[in-house]
């Protein structure tokens, strides 16, 4: 039974939109309803199509000057973005919590101090990435390449990390030159316009602009704008598959962070006591709702039935409940909605043949948490991988745990998803390590650990889990294109009209 936790948050004023540096009220407004107790906690602007417009045309004037910045200006704001975000480091945690049902102590662990560090990173990359002279070109001539910003980025984030997802696609975009339009989701927008009014007085006006609203109003009046250089998605396959059609019909360009499903490959060998750790936090941090999850273990036999044991041990103790509390470990998941959707995937799931192990159950909680949209930390026991849940995202707290006995068969399971995001394989043997890191199709392999996410360390996948890279040096060229300037050196041509 849990208590509500004190000093919930309500903001009173509608939150407007955010248009050339300047608070654009918006009289549509949508609800932000907090996870934890489904009540509406603040308001945010409904965008429509001529605000959208608005915002574009700010990024678009706003791009005119930012472009031709020096680096050192761009690197001193995305320092000084960094440096207001770790000074402000006490208000986020409970904003964060409220918005999305983060636990508190992990969005102050985790959360903001990582969205600093991805400014401080793209601070220092903003000088690194630039042109390069061509060699090899013939003598008479002189071959070099700049890289140019595109111009204004659309960049859409989703609900489960707001302020690490908007960190990862304003500072390269900046890094590199561009000016921005953020459309945070309907879900979880407040953070993301608090945070754009937090570094106002940090950027040029216009340069960073935010639009809140539906995805398929907002959104799409966004992404079909023509004045947009590159769309920036991270969010679901269903969603970047209506963009790209939409982008495709414009020829605008896009980068697609998109959804998971990531097996870990357990050898016989492994080291189970910090397995044990990394699997519950490869499923269970961020309330499951993680597009790198490991939310699907394959366990050789030999180590199948201990691992299987522990973790539904260690799910049974987790402290599901009021994520601005700080000993909660699990949070709500984002809606009622959602949670039913995880709930309904489960009992397919089961229909098919898994075994509920731990969790699958709604946590009796009192008061207003009686109305939150929890649900128990899962673990399903699938051993053949013949049901859904060997395949389908849940992005929510379930893993499922499955049985192999030959490594190929084990290699082969794993691939046999659409999504090709985060992959790991658990073992002391030097030689399957690689072996199986080389064969999984993922743009991510972790071996011995998961989550581990330096930033430098592209993140990103391949197959259905979308293209692009963040967080690293190559993330600066994702908002860049390269020109090549060809300069003659004498008058001689071959004698090709004589
Ligand atoms: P979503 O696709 O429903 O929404 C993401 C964003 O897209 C929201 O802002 C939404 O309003 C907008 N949107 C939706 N339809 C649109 C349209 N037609 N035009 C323009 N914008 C539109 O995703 P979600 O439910 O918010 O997030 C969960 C999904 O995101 C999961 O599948 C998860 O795996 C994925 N995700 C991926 C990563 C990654 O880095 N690969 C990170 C986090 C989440």
């Amino acid at each position: 039974m849990t208590a509500v936790g004190t000093g919930r948050l309500t903001i009173d004023r509608p939150l407007p939109a955010i248009v050339g540096g300047q608070a654009r009220p918006v009289p549509a407004v949508l609800p932000a309803v907090e996870p934890a107790t489904g009540r509406t906690w603040a308001q945010v602007a409904d965008c429509d199509g001529a605000v959208v417009a608005e915002a574009v045309t700010a990024a678009a004037t706003a791009f005119e000057t930012w472009r031709s910045t020096s680096l050192a200006e761009r690197q001193a704001a995305l320092w000084a973005i960094a440096d207001r975000l770790t000074a402000t480091a006490a208000d986020w945690p409970a904003l964060l919590a409220t918005e999305n049902g983060r636990a508190i102590r992990e969005a102050a662990l985790i959360d903001v101090p990582t969205a600093a560090e991805i400014f401080r990173y793209f601070a220092g990359m903003a000088r690194a990435v630039h042109g390069e002279t061509i060699q090899g070109a013939p003598e008479s001539s002189h071959v070099y390449t700049t890289r140019e910003p595109l111009g204004v980025i659309a960049a859409i984030v989703p609900w489960n990390s707001p302020l690490i997802s908007v960190a990862h696609k304003l500072a390269p975009a900046l890094a590199a030159g561009n000016t921005v339009v953020v459309k945070p989701s309907e879900l979880a927008s407040v953070s993301t316009v608090r945070f754009v009014e937090a570094i106002a007085d940090l950027l040029p006006p216009g340069v960073v602009n935010v639009v809140t609203g539906y995805g398929a109003t907002a959104g799409d009046a966004l992404v079909t704008d023509p004045r947009i250089a590159k769309i920036s998605f991270t969010g679901g396959t269903e969603s970047a598959r209506t963009i790209l059609g939409r982008a495709g019909a414009r020829l605008t360009p896009a980068l697609m962070e998109l959804g998971g499903k990531g097996s870990l490959v357990v050898g016989p060998d492994a080291d189970l006591d910090t397995l044990t750790e990394d699997v519950l936090t490869g499923v269970f941090a961020a309330n499951g709702e993680v597009c790198f999850a490991a939310s699907r273990l394959l366990a050789h036999a030999d180590v199948h039935d201990e691992l299987l044991e522990r973790i539904t041990a260690r799910a049974d103790r987790i402290r599901v409940g009021d994520p601005l509390d700080p000993a909660t470990q699990l949070g709500p998941l984002i809606s009622v909605a959602h949670r039913d959707r995880v709930s309904e995937a489960v009992d397919r799931a089961v229909a098919e043949g898994a075994t509920v192990c731990a969790g699958h159950r709604v946590p009796e909680l009192d008061g207003e948490l009686g109305g939150g949209a929890f649900y128990r930390p899962t673990v399903l026991a699938d051993p053949d991988g013949r049901t859904s849940a060997s395949c389908d995202e849940f992005f929510g707290p379930v893993l499922t745990v499955e049985r192999w006995t030959d490594e190929d068969d084990a290699v082969a399971r794993a691939n046999a998803v659409a999504y090709g995001l985060a992959g790991g394989v658990w073992t002391t043997d030097l030689a399957r390590a690689h072996r199986i890191a080389r064969r999984l199709q993922t743009g991510m392999v972790w071996v011995n650990t998961w989550f581990a996410t330096p930033l430098g360390q592209p993140q990103g996948g391949v197959k259905a889990s979308g293209f692009g890279r963040e967080g690293a040096a190559e993330t600066v060229r994702e908002y860049q294109a390269s020109k090549v300037v060809n300069v003659s050196l004498d008058t001689a041509r071959p004698p090709m009209w004589d």
